[in-house]
């Protein structure tokens, strides 16, 4: 078939998901990929950059785009489903079939002070440049207060905030400098890890490590000035160091689609955006209830494909979080929308499979990794794990 003969698939937003699933999809569908930004970054590297300095440029690429498909390097203004549109500068392209991608990102204006704080401290959750800029906070900390945590329930990949925590604790513990830190770790949720099971394991571990949890703070303000993060409830935490995760937001484009966060109202099962059996989203961007995660879009992308080529297959919410505890131990996140988190012990096996991702990432967003990876998830279906673990 010639591309001409084929459905025309337009993915606004060339990330994680929208890159594997144009791999999947691009011998069967005329594919057009449209992103405002030509480079790839891989996002979980940022915690190792912000508290280890790590110095790693293969974080970046330029966009994977697979060989037959369009790239279009603009910013999206407007999705309009029923006129089969997506609006850029000047331009509009029409579509047999969409797929909105476009992730999420932190909102630094939701919050007085937050933008403040990332001017002076950056994060471990929008870029390199920032992660690098906190990195620089946490070796020149000579011991006070250290407030870290989620200022928001809507975060993308949820154990990091607790990983940062932890590879703070480490960090600061190496250096001599545990006698002179209080380490807070906030959240708006009632527990140190969302998930009740895993967070058995977490509250566990804080606790041995001195890590002070304040649960049920959300984020109303941050004084920069005095150095005080206020929350709704009326608490106030000093500190001297920060890493505070901001809300999230998506795009924000999706019209008469978008909630209140920018997040594309999407069929937990079948991804489609509401009723339109021609429009999907994935990954970060959809508002379904579960971790925003790139092994979400993966498994997602595989779904999406299922349907663009009419078989009837449904998402069934599985999260596979790699989830770092310092001192070279890491767990998974393994659950899905009928099976509640696996709890499964830290260990240094699980700690190399999560460094290991690192080298494989590009190979997986190009769909090379399927021999490995269809038998790696079957394996650890977390209704199989939870029998094991019984
Ligand atoms: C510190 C940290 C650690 C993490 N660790 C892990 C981990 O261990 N495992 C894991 O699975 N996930 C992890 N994640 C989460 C993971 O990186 C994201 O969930 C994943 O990248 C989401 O993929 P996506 O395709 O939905 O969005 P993204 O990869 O963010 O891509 C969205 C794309 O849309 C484009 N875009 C947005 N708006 C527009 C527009 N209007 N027009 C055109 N283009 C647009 C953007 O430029 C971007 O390229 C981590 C994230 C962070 C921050």
């Amino acid at each position: 078939m010639t591309n001409a003969e084929k459905k025309k698939v337009i993915i606004v937003g060339a990330g994680d998901g929208g890159i594997i699933l144009s791999h999947r999809i691009k011998k069967d569908f005329d594919v057009t990929l449209i992103d405002k930004s030509t480079m790839h970054y891989f996002q979980p590297w940022q915690l190792h950059i912000a508290f280890s300095g790590a110095k790693e440029k293969k974080i970046e690429k330029r966009k994977l785009i697979p060989r037959g498909a369009k790239f279009i390097n603009k910013e999206v203004k407007k999705v309009d489903l029923a006129n089969r549109k997506v609006v850029l500068d000047g331009e509009e392209l029409s579509y047999d079939y969409l797929v909105v991608d476009t992730g999420s990102r932190g909102d630094y204006s939701k919050i007085p002070g937050h933008q403040e704080l990332f001017n002076e401290f950056g994060d471990f959750h929008s870029n390199t440049e920032a992660a690098e800029r906190l990195w620089s906070k946490v070796k020149s900390f000579s011991g006070g207060d250290a407030v870290i945590g989620i200022s928001y329930p809507t975060y993308k990949c949820p154990p990091s905030p607790d990983e940062a925590a932890f590879l703070f604790e480490e960090y600061i513990n190496k250096h001599k400098l545990k006698q002179k830190t209080k380490i807070m770790f906030i959240t708006p949720f009632p527990r140190a890890y969302p998930a009740e099971q895993m967070n058995e394991i977490v509250e566990q571990t804080m606790k041995e490590r001195n890590i002070e949890i304040f649960t049920f703070f959300d984020v109303e303000s941050i004084d920069t000035k005095n150095r005080i993060i206020n929350s709704i409830e009326g608490d106030k935490l000093h500190y001297d160091f920060a890493a505070i995760v901001p809300p999230h937001r998506g795009a924000g484009i999706v019209e008469g689609f978008s909630d209140d966060d920018g997040f594309v109202k999407t069929d937990k099962f079948k991804l489609n955006i509401g009723d339109y059996d021609d429009a999907y989203c994935m990954g970060d961007a959809t508002n379904i209830p579960t971790s925003k995660s790139a092994v979400t879009a993966h498994l997602e992308s595989k779904v999406i494909r299922d349907r663009l080529l009419g078989i009837d297959s449904r998402f069934n919410g599985r999260t596979h979080c790699p989830f770092e505890f310092g001192y070279r131990k890491a767990t998974f996140v393994i659950g899905s929308y009928d099976d509640p988190v696996v709890k499964l012990k830290p260990s240094t096996f699980m700690y190399l499979m999560k460094m290991g991702m690192k080298y494989m990432a590009w190979q997986v967003i190009r769909n090379q990794m399927e021999w490995f990876l269809e038998p790696y998830f079957k394996m650890t279906d977390p209704k199989k794990l939870s029998k094991k673990n019984k």
